[in-house]
């Protein structure tokens, strides 16, 4: 279930035809002075997170001028919900509020239907007053009977006017949530303000995963089921997993900090659900917080693991890195392998790395992950299928008390100094470049050739490819097992530069 923010979901009622009071998101103080001055009337100020109770928790605040609106914005900006910092608050119109209605829609899977519950008082402490909701049955294509909604407008105790706009706005909300595909949605509350008008104060949407990509106009960045706002890095992978459909990668952050008692923070890199759970225990048990969950699984390509290792290596405060996952996998580890140790040397890992490769091809893996990273400072480890989640996070444990409370810098990154220069080859694949030093390609250009899956050959001295450039862009993989291999074999003239849209901006 994908979820909007309160300024998304707003946006849509509005199109549909109910008010909501004036204002805008800021991700600034400066941003909320702003626009509480473009108001130029009292505001409320309060944080875009996903969660219940922000009154109650001091993320909703009155003010009265701009000012004070910068202020409340500084204080709201810097609070965090759960382990997620807040980085945007809604800036509206304060309104002179004269009663509450609470009106909730969702679909009842027994019933197959959707169903409408409608409580006056709106507000807080809807769940203690469980008598005074009234549950509207609900026609697909109608939405709830019109005797109904007036019937549960009742206690209201408004006038007949106020209450026919009242139970307009129920069928309009009805009408947004099925316009939407909106598996919920939450107007808490609905109210009625000194002047007649009938307001949305509030409002939570989430909408199917699968009807997300027929809704563009939702602004809904991660179709998936998340407790938090989608943080930068995980709108990085996001994309990174849009952009390539071999396998599948699901990066989701969890801490973004140690917590107290425990030996650190790590990278945490799982392939397959099962698997990954028990390495995500066998770990934690270890001692260790967890600073993001990531699976890759169902033969995901070299590029792909490679791009997920970068992504978790991209986390600040980072002490190890441990990747287990099932140990079973059908998929050619190797794949793996590649990727990870290309990450690896990119960054110049200084961090202990513990990976289980088990599955098919792991004794080549393990190799290869093991050579390929020889020459690193950290110590890289890999395992099999019979090493057990349990021992290679004892493991883990005794290379990161050796490390000494070293953490991984997340600014280093290093790239061959023949990429990007005029002399040396290069040729373009999907999602990057590949460069070649030519000027010692007469000396070693036969190790490349060899390594190179038939991709590669010898022209007179100078590289070429032996295929179509339309069938080696989509060899990403095969060229990144081709850099790494060359490096082992001390043929270090290759090097696959594969983007990362937005990683970058991340790091800075
Ligand atoms: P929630 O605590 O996360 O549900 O945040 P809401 O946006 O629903 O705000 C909490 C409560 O603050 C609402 O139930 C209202 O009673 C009150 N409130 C919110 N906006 C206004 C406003 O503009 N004017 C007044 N008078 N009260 C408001
Ligand atoms: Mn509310």
């Amino acid at each position: 279930m994908a979820r909007l923010h309160e300024y998304q979901a707003k946006q849509r009622l509005r199109a549909h035809g109910i008010q909501t009071p004036r204002g805008d998101v800021a991700s600034s103080p400066e941003e909320a002075e702003r626009i509480a001055g473009e108001i130029g009337a009292p505001v409320v100020v309060k944080i875009q997170a996903w969660t219940t109770g922000r009154k109650a928790m001091g993320g909703v605040v009155f003010v009265d001028t701009p000012a004070e609106a910068r202020a409340a914005a500084k204080t709201l900006l810097a609070m965090k919900v759960g382990a997620f910092p807040v980085t945007q608050v809604l800036v509206e119109e304060r309104v002179a509020i004269r009663g509450e209605l609470f009106v909730s829609l969702m679909i009842d899977d027994a019933a197959r239907a959707p169903v409408m519950l409608v409580a006056p008082g709106g507000g807080t402490g809807i769940e203690e007053r469980a008598d005074s909701v009234h549950q509207l049955a609900c026609a697909i294509a109608e939405g709830p009977r019109q005797g109904d909604v007036l019937a549960a407008l009742g206690g209201m105790g408004v006038d007949d006017e106020t209450t026919l706009r009242l139970g307009d706005a129920v069928g309009k909300i009805y009408e947004t949530a099925r316009a939407c595909e909106a598996r919920s949605l939450e107007v808490n509350p609905l109210v009625v303000l000194d002047d007649g008008r009938v307001v949305a104060a509030d409002c939570r949407m989430t909408v199917d995963d699968y009807a997300v990509f027929r809704h563009p106009e939702l602004g809904i960045e991660i179709a998936r089921e998340m407790d938090h706002p989608p943080t930068a890095l995980e709108k990085v992978a996001y994309d990174v997993e849009q952009a390539d459909h071999r396998g599948t990668f699901y990066f989701a952050k969890l801490n973004t900090e140690a917590e107290a008692g425990t030996k650190g923070l790590i990278g945490f890199h799982g392939a397959g659900g099962g698997g990954s759970m028990m390495s995500m225990d066998a770990i934690t048990n270890a001692g260790y917080t967890i600073a993001n969950f990531t699976d890759t699984s169902g033969n995901p390509s070299a590029s792909k693991v490679y791009r997920a290792a970068r992504i978790i290596l991209t986390q600040p405060g980072l002490v190890g890195y441990f990747g287990s996952g099932s140990g079973v996998a059908s998929q050619e580890q190797f794949w793996s392998a590649y990727g990870l140790a290309k990450a690896f040397w990119e960054v110049g890992l200084e961090i202990p790395a513990v990976i289980r490769l088990g599955g098919n091809s792991e004794d080549r893996a393990v190799h290869i992950l093991e050579k390929a990273c020889a020459e690193l400072p950290a110590a890289v480890e890999g395992y099999k299928k019979d090493d057990t989640p349990q021992m290679i996070a004892e493991r883990f444990d005794a290379l990161v008390q050796a490390a000494g409370g070293k953490t991984h810098d997340v600014r280093s990154r290093r790239v061959p100094a023949f990429v990007g220069k005029a002399d040396a080859y290069s040729f373009p694949i999907t999602g990057g470049t590949v460069w070649i030093d030519a000027a010692r390609w007469g000396e070693i250009g036969s190790v490349v050739v060899e390594h190179s899956h038939g991709l590669l050959k010898d022209v007179g001295g100078r590289p070429a490819l032996a295929v179509a450039q339309e069938e080696i862009a989509g060899k990403d993989s095969e060229l990144i097992a081709c850099e790494v291999e060359c490096r082992m074999a001390g043929a270090d003239i290759v090097f696959v530069d594969l983007d990362i849209p937005g990683l970058e901006g991340v790091v800075a």
